[in-house]
């Protein structure tokens, strides 16, 4: 199942050239052409599946199996003091986890401008928003 209009399915594939670090029957991981740091990484199911939902939980956990053993491994080969992952989605319709090696000093700060509760009350009715979500 590939997208003809996706651009990680074509790289998945080999169409479109990348700077491959690791690729199995199911797992494709490369470099970002637009990295927040060196060494960031991006690894997608081959399959094309536009979200993390949509992603059949066997495909989904050899994404994040793979992930976690890439994460020491680019720690180790960059140097970094830690490497963040996440997963964010907003940018191309194919499920990816993101690797980011973070360095002493990278000035990225907490990579997002931080917000605060106006008081406990609002953090609990939002805590209460989301648990009733998940009990319906
Ligand atoms: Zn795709």
């Amino acid at each position: 199942m590939h997208d003809p209009n996706c651009i990680f399915c074509k790289i998945a594939k080999g169409d479109i050239p990348s700077h491959k670090i690791y690729e199995d029957e199911d797992v494709f991981a490369f470099l970002d052409i637009e990295p927040v740091n060196i060494g960031h990484a991006l690894i997608i199911p081959k399959k094309h599946y536009v979200s993390m939902e949509e992603t059949p939980d066997e495909l989904l956990s050899k994404v994040f199996i793979v992930s976690k053993n890439l994460r020491p491994k680019i720690k180790q080969a960059l140097d970094a003091n830690v490497v963040a992952l996440t997963v964010i989605g907003l940018h191309v319709p194919h499920f990816h986890v993101q690797l980011i090696p973070r360095f002493k000093d990278d000035g990225l700060g907490g990579f997002w401008p931080t917000k605060k509760y106006k008081d406990s009350t609002e953090a609990e009715t939002t805590a209460n928003k989301i648990r009733s979500a998940i009990s319906s």
